[in-house]
């Protein structure tokens, strides 16, 4: 079955994303690359920026059928291949030099590293860039900001996103299945970041928008249905995810935040993130398909506390003041970096204990109904280790370099790292933090069971 692609959905997205006006998807496209980048971006010349790889994989297609329609005056910047390419500032720079000396709309060909190269270096230029992509593996296609390390460590720099974005599945159907599998690692995540935004939105913290929430979330259960079908190369299942992925970066555009498409699950990840010494050990996606795993765990401790009848002074009686935050912050973390980050991070979300005792009556007037939202949002821990194995990602931490005891510091050290409001948050001002990570790991709990194969 060939794979429809839906363009009223995407279309719809488009009216509201700030930077992205063009997408699209389907079969057999490079050879008419010229009809749509006309279509985008008038008679004007292109050049190509790619790698090794995506230059074997399309670029040299899409350079052959603009060069025949004479769109294009100068030789492909192709980054080498050997040693792995990474997302560093100084190819930033290198690509920024060359991009200035072009009269000409960059055209991207790959994946993560070469968009995120290209998008900052695009924007460094004041100029709207094209990229082609050339695998399903990550949702930063059309985000805004580029994940690029500076300083040995890995940021999300401001910057426009691509001004038009171009599928062709027979490419992204032939990437490394590792780069479809990181893709959906990254999809799953949705599910609990989706939970950790009705959290938000049920506080008052953060209310849910609701054509970004539909973006992501409105065709998510069927985006990771079939985590099989993504190993023989199904265009259909493919073609799904990727569209998946391409919604979710329109929705963090449309609301410049990505509140929408990270969560507690993303903050496991940024934290092994700040961690990694050395380059891209581990990928995006496989991190957060771990962390989506840690994250419904918590919710299913969180789920069976009695939250109706929670006593108020005596949580709030306890509750520590900022300072000893602050200095409990800074005892967590070696990397002065990160301890200036994460003070910032868990300072901003601070509140005192009289605000704790009004949001705490909030959490008991609500509990029941957002018990049962959810509930109704979420998949247990085993469906989405199941789900991750199928799709022939990571599923257990020792599997990407963690252990036990590792995952088990992860939860607190994750919620210090992000100001966004979670399931981490909520499950500390109720009290039952501590105790709902200590039930995992204990003998019976959800972690001490998990297949390590
Ligand atoms: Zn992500």
């Amino acid at each position: 079955m060939t794979y429809k692609f839906d363009h009223h959905r995407i279309e719809s997205a488009l009216q509201k994303a700030k930077d992205t006006r063009h997408v699209l998807i389907g079969s057999n496209l490079l050879g008419d690359v010229d009809d749509f980048f006309v279509r985008c971006f008038g008679e004007q010349k292109a050049v190509i920026i790619a790698d090794e790889n995506t230059f074997a994989a399309a670029g040299k297609r899409v350079f052959d059928a603009l060069s025949a329609h004479q769109r294009i005056d100068v030789e492909p910047f192709i980054f080498p291949s050997e040693p792995i390419l990474y997302a560093d500032y100084q190819n930033v720079l290198k690509l920024e030099s060359f991009l200035k000396l072009q009269d000409a709309v960059p055209i991207a060909v790959g994946s993560g590293t070469i968009n995120d190269l290209t998008k900052l270096a695009s924007y460094r230029c004041h100029r709207p860039y094209l990229i082609v992509a050339t695998a399903a593996s990550m949702d930063g296609y059309t985000a805004y900001g580029a994940a690029i390390t500076k300083d040995s460590f890995k940021q999300t720099i401001p910057c426009s996103a691509p001004y038009a974005v171009l599928v062709d599945l027979d490419v992204v159907s032939q990437a490394p299945h590792r780069l479809t599998a990181s893709g959906y690692g990254d999809v799953l995540g949705k599910i609990t970041a989706g939970a950790d935004w009705i959290i938000a939105d049920t506080l008052g913290i953060d209310p849910i928008i609701p054509h970004a929430w539909l973006l992501v979330q409105d065709t998510l259960r069927e985006t990771i249905g079939r985590p099989g079908l993504l190993k023989t190369g199904d265009t259909q299942a493919i073609g799904r995810l990727i569209e998946g992925l391409i919604l979710c970066g329109l929705s963090m555009q449309a609301i410049q935040a990505s509140r929408p498409a990270s969560g507690s699950e993303h903050q496991f990840s940024h934290l092994w993130e700040m961690h990694e010494t050395e380059h891209g050990v581990v990928s995006h996606g496989f991190k957060v398909g771990v962390g989506s795993i840690a994250s419904a765990a918590l919710y299913e401790q969180v789920l069976k506390q009695d939250l109706e009848n929670l006593d108020v002074s005596r949580i709030c009686a306890a509750w520590p003041p900022k300072s000893q935050v602050e200095m409990n912050v800074r005892q967590s973390f070696s990397n002065p970096k990160i301890i200036e980050e994460a003070v910032n991070h868990s300072l901003a979300k601070y509140i005192d204990p009289m605000q704790l005792a009004l949001r705490l009556e909030k959490i008991k007037e609500s509990w029941p109904t957002l018990k049962e939202r959810l509930k109704s949002q979420l998949l247990s821990a085993s469906e989405i280790y199941d789900l991750l194995k199928e799709a022939g990602c990571p599923a257990h931490p020792t599997e990407i370099g963690h252990s036990l005891p590792d995952l088990k510091a992860s939860y607190a050290l994750a919620r210090k790292i992000r100001s966004r409001y979670t399931i981490f948050d909520f499950a500390a001002e109720t009290g039952c933090f501590d105790d709902c990570v200590d039930q995992l790991f204990a003998p019976g709990g959800f972690w001490e069971r998990a297949p390590h194969k």
